[in-house]
């Protein structure tokens, strides 16, 4: 399996109103943004924010150290610009590891952990 990378970071409050002013977004601004990228991949994380005009030619990704210093708003083409729409890959040009359509998010699950179920408390 080809797991993505479990970072997650904040999106800092500077990088958030710079794009919510810029024209054109294509996606609801996310407060927080999770790696793209494949797990264990050498360089540093880089997550999705924001894609401009219809043709999304150009995105705006913030990357991040897992060690230390402020995350950076980066402006970047998708990898692949003659994907197909149906296996395009949604990471940046020049990414490290696989392309996103082969990538799995894996949700953190703990064994033995169950949904809440919802149980009516006796009314009486
Ligand atoms: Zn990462
Ligand atoms: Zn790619």
């Amino acid at each position: 399996m080809n797991l993505r990378c479990h970072s997650m970071i904040t999106v800092p409050d500077g990088v958030y109103e710079f794009l919510a002013a810029v024209p054109d977004g294509q996606y609801q601004l996310p407060r927080w943004v999770a790696c793209d990228l494949q797990e264990d991949h050498r360089e540093g994380h880089v997550g999705f924010l924001q894609s401009m005009g219809e043709a999304e030619e150009t995105a705006w990704w913030l990357a991040w150290s897992g060690t230390a210093g402020e995350p950076t708003l980066i402006q970047l083409p998708y990898c692949c610009e003659d994907c197909s729409t149906a296996d395009a890959c949604l990471l940046p040009d020049g990414h490290p590891g696989r392309h996103s359509s082969q990538l799995i998010t894996a949700l953190d699950l703990t064994p033995g952990m169950r949904l809440p179920v919802y149980e009516p408390s006796p009314s009486r």
